[in-house]
């Protein structure tokens, strides 16, 4: 039988390469005929066919208010009556600036002096290392293996994301030489870090870390990994390039990096980059930094970096009302709801004898089919992947529509009220059954 979705995707792959802009949305590692949204709303999405799911993709981070919350579609809609696009500055992204400079602090620890806006996170981790290149003038980077930090050329090797999904190596197209100035190294393992200093130190620019990892799953750092991790790069007048752009705005006020301080693990990254969040749903992101380092930038500095559309009105707009709407009630009620949706989801596994951890960074969790919890690629890679499927498409079939791999996190938004939520607890029993089959 086939309805909308079906003929949408059947349409699609005559004119899209492989009938998606992204290519996990394909569901290459679920099976089956990816859900085409023709609208959403709250904790939920509407396909073509007309069939509701409570999401918890919620456009892979983005939407921690929900979807279409009124204020923000309200603010968008204001701020495109007043013209869509001009190439000059606004007052607004001015605005938004400060906002996350003062958003991004935990008592005197403030590693945020100016902010660059651009329009997607590859640009802003992409520019980032540009930046840390003209800073230092040295040209390798440190990339741990599983991050992703985008599709730019250098970021490709070994990343996780739908890289992962797919099982690539990295990408066809990427220059030898420009893979060769990434040195991949596993996660949560320090003394890789070190050696690599040893051997390169003079020309490491740059280690570039998720702020927590949560695309090759959710894998937490170590305690004190990060905060190592600043240490070894000063130790070696490297820069640390924490990349928020997951985490920002999304796991804590102050992102990852405010969870990890406020819990007593301080450090100072000389570079954040955030997305997602930051543009509540927009194309919208950002790099900042201590005035020193940023002003590097042009026009300022001799680090060139551009865009047509940067700091575009509606994406500051829509960035604006999402961070003054996110309240420490909202990230509470993130929490809470992330917190019974995670434990549900081990009990359901755990009652069908299923092998799997929930691994948890803040709000942000995903299931690993493996006895513990990963520190790396390597492992999350060993895990039962295949259980996943009969997993994702049970809940599928129950209305709710989950990252479609096994190496992607789960996102709850403020929007999952008790209706929501019980909808999800709901289907995990009989996805558990399906999983240990
Ligand atoms: N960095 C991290 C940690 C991400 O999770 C992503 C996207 O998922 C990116 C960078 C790239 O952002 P974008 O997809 O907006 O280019």
């Amino acid at each position: 039988m086939t309805d909308l979705n079906d003929q949408w995707f059947a349409r699609a792959k005559d004119v899209i390469p492989g009938g998606v802009n992204s290519p996990v949305r394909a569901y290459g590692s679920v099976g089956g005929t990816p859900r085409f949204v023709q609208s959403a709303s709250g904790p939920r999405i509407t396909d073509a066919a007309g069939r509701e799911y409570v999401d918890l993709v919620a456009s892979w981070g983005p939407a921690l208010l929900g979807h279409a919350h009124p204020e923000v579609v309200g603010a968008v809609q204001a701020a495109a009556s007043r013209g869509l696009s001009f190439g000059a500055p606004t007052g607004a992204e001015v605005e938004l600036a400060d906002l996350i400079a003062q958003r991004v602090q935990v008592g005197d620890l403030k590693p945020i002096e100016k902010v660059r806006l651009v329009s997607t996170g590859t640009e802003a981790t992409m520019t980032a290392i540009r930046l840390a290149r003209g800073v230092t003038g040295r040209d390798l980077l440190i990339k741990f293996a599983g991050h992703y930090h985008g599709h730019s050329d250098g970021l490709l090797a070994a990343a996780g994301s739908g890289v992962a999904t797919l099982a690539l190596p990295g990408s066809a197209g990427v220059p030898a030489p420009i893979a060769a100035q990434t040195l991949v190294l596993p996660y949560n393992d320090l003394d890789a870090v070190r050696e690599a200093f040893e051997v390169h130190g003079q020309n490491i620019a740059a280690i570039i870390v998720e702020a927590a990892s949560a695309n090759m799953g959710v894998v937490p750092p170590l305690p004190g990994f990060n905060a190592a991790l600043a240490d070894i790069a000063h130790e070696h007048g490297a820069l640390l390039i924490m990349d928020e752009v997951l985490t920002g705005f999304r796991v804590h006020p102050a992102g990852f990096w405010g969870l990890q301080a406020s819990q007593g693990e301080t450090y100072l990254p000389d570079i954040l980059t955030f997305g997602k969040v930051v543009g509540g749903g927009m194309p919208l992101a950002a790099l900042a930094g201590r005035a020193e380092v940023m002003d590097h930038l042009a026009p300022l500095g001799p680090v060139y970096q551009a865009g047509t559309l940067s700091g575009n009105p509606l994406s500051v707009a829509a960035g604006l009302a999402t961070l003054r709407l996110a309240t420490p009630e909202v990230y509470a009620s993130v929490d809470t709801a992330a917190a019974r949706v995670a434990d549900a989801l081990g009990a359901a596994l755990t009652a069908e004898g299923v092998v799997h951890v929930v691994p948890r960074a803040g709000s942000l969790f995903g299931v690993a089919f493996l006895p513990e919890v990963p520190l790396d690629y390597a492992t999350a890679l060993t895990q039962q992947s295949y259980r996943y499927a009969a997993f994702f498409h049970s809940m599928l079939d129950a209305g709710v529509s989950l990252p479609p791999s096994v190496f992607e996190a789960w996102f709850l938004t403020a929007a999952h009220d008790e209706t929501a939520l019980a909808q999800v607890l709901d289907a995990l029993p009989a996805a558990a059954k399906a999983a240990a089959e």
